[in-house]
């Protein structure tokens, strides 16, 4: 999948990329007193739910395209770039009407296979950057198929968000991560910039450090984090954000490992586990060439293979030394059981012949 970056003019490549605001907009001066906060914190790419799709009916489900003017002054009084949320056909047209920069397709969305076909073709001829939340449910494929209907629309600034996936019962996340899906997703389109929403993953306050810099251990490229001049008073997941002061803080706190140099030394690592592996090969296949030349001798003087107090003394000797060495005697009592059962075998062939 050739893409293009999805950094836009101006922007410094540097990870981890930082996409802020609050999860809607809400008046249009919360809007603008939450970007100006975070605009001074330095970060480039303002975040605003315009539309929000709601698990039940009743609640807040966004200002709809009455918010829209509100992004295009944060872009204009700020300098950042303005992202939004699409759902519909309908949601994009409105929002590239009004200049915002970076879209996302939300979690629920990614889902349904029918909303997000008519999206692509919506912004087929645009381009936009644009950022696939998983969908709600754990499946790799479907949030592929996603990503591959943009692509196949002319879409080439794809990025995905990594937001957890719903479970019935939730314990300490209101997302579960299953880190092991956006790794998988990484390995099979390596190319793909892979942004970490610790907000919706964790759904509290206290989580979004800990999973942010997670996300960066495991070389996530960015971050998107829910901040609000006032969480407390959000009309939208309140418990999970934070004031742009925190936020600044919770990046503050991050340790940015260089991707590069673990991967050297990574390398290098692996490199050393190679050939030892060959020596200990080399070491085994030695064992059982003389364990071959003992069956002869066997053979020949009609000695019994089964020896069981040499095996014994053997086992304890070893396990002894193993256990000198840092090694679990348990693991050096399975791994020579195993090695013994196939010098066994092979003298009993001899013996048998
Ligand atoms: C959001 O970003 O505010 C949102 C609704 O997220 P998700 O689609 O991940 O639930
Ligand atoms: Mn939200």
């Amino acid at each position: 999948m050739e893409l293009k970056s999805i950094l836009l003019p101006g922007m410094e490549a540097k990870r981890p990329l930082v996409i802020s605001g609050p999860c809607s907009a809400e008046t249009e001066e919360q809007v603008m007193e939450t970007a100006r906060q975070i605009a001074s914190k330095g970060i480039s790419i303002f975040r605003a739910g315009i539309w929000k799709p709601r698990t039940k009916p009743g609640g807040f489900e966004g200002v709809g395209s009455e918010g829209l003017p509100w992004l295009k002054r944060v872009k204009e009084e700020t300098g950042m770039y303005v992202s939004t949320e699409v759902a519909t056909q309908k949601h994009v047209y409105e929002a590239l009407k009004y200049g915002i920069d970076v879209l996302w397709i939300g979690a629920r969305t990614t889902a349904n296979p029918f909303a997000v076909q008519e999206i692509a073709d919506a912004l087929a001829g645009t381009d936009i950057p644009v950022l696939v939340k998983n969908p709600v449910n754990p499946d790799l494929e479907l949030w592929i198929g996603a990503i591959e209907r943009l692509f196949n629309a002319g879409i080439r600034k794809l990025g995905v968000i990594h937001r957890g996936f719903s479970s019935y019962d939730k314990k300490l996340y209101r997302n579960l991560p299953q880190w092991h899906i956006p790794i998988e997703l990484r390995r099979r389109l390596p190319e793909l910039p892979m942004i970490c929403d610790p907000s919706h993953i964790g759904g509290k306050r206290e989580l979004i450090a800990p999973i942010s810099q997670q996300a960066m251990d495991l070389n996530f490229d960015g971050l998107i984090i829910e901040s609000h001049c006032c969480p407390d008073c959000a009309w939208s997941d309140k418990e999970q954000q934070i004031t742009p002061d925190v936020l600044d803080y919770v990046l503050n706190l991050l340790v940015i490992r260089d991707t590069n140099q673990t991967t050297e030394n990574l390398v290098e690592l692996r490199k050393q586990i190679d050939e030892l592996d060959e020596q200990l090969l080399e070491t085994l296949s030695k064992r059982m060439r003389i364990s071959q030349e003992i069956g002869t001798y066997k053979k020949e003087h009609n000695i019994q293979i089964l020896q069981t107090s040499r095996y014994d003394e053997i086992l304890g000797k070893r396990i002894t030394m193993a256990e000198q060495l840092g090694i679990s005697g348990e693991f050096m009592k399975t791994m020579l059981e195993a090695i013994h059962e196939e010098s066994v075998r092979v003298q009993l062939k001899i013996v048998n012949q």
